[in-house]
Parts: C-alpha cells; structure tokens; sequence
C-alpha cells in the first residue's frame, strides 16, 4: 500500500485509559492500560507492552537527552481486545444505544457497560 493512502478505519471499540489484553505477538497474553490510540493507523499503545528500542539524537532546544530510549511500541487493534471489569475476561465489544440516545459500549460476555 502507498504510503499517502490510508488504512482501512476499523471501528475502534477501545479506548485511552481502557485495560487491554493483547492476544499476539511478543507480549500476547499480557494485559496494560493503554496510552494512546492511533485511529489513522488502528494502533493503540499499551503500557509496558511491545518495548521497542529506539536511538534518539540529542535536541538540546527541547531537552531531549541522545542515546537509545526504550518505550512502549504501537500495536495493531486487532491485536488487543478490552478486558472486562465485571466478568474480568477480554472480551468482544457491542454497542448499544441507551434510552436517552447515548451510546455505550457492553461487554458481549455478561452484557455490562464497560463505560462509566
Ligand atoms: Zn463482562
């Protein structure tokens, strides 16, 4: 795929904050919170998960120190699935409208609210 096209957007069901349970990869079977979402590229940032190396130049203008720089790599949506805090298992996510209009997301085992 070229570059300047973008990735097929997949609904993303998961959200900053939410815990997550990756399911493959170096760290499958590790659950963290995650950071940051990438709806553009369908990648979230799990905590402590997937660290890669990066080699950093120093910018003395932004403070920011050379040398190689461990941090938490992007992994691909597909990958992670949201653990459920009622039933505690990672779980598919369903959608389901409210009778004020809004819109929650439910776990698709027991059928609670993941949204607070
Ligand atoms: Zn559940």
């Amino acid at each position: 795929m070229a570059l300047h096209q973008r990735a097929k957007r997949f609904t993303i069901s998961i959200r900053k904050g939410d815990n997550v349970h990756i399911l493959s990869g170096r760290d499958a079977g590790k659950s963290g919170r995650v950071l940051s979402i990438n709806p553009r590229k369908n990648t979230v940032v799990v905590e402590h998960a997937n660290i890669i190396k990066r080699h950093t130049r120093p910018n003395p203008n932004k403070n920011i120190k050379g040398g190689i720089v461990e941090k938490e790599g992007p992994i691909h949506v597909s990958n992670v699935q949201v653990v459920c805090g009622n039933c505690g298992k990672h779980t598919r996510v369903g959608h389901q409208t409210l009778s004020d209009g809004s819109r929650t997301r439910v776990c698709k085992r027991c059928g609670t609210t993941l949204d607070k």
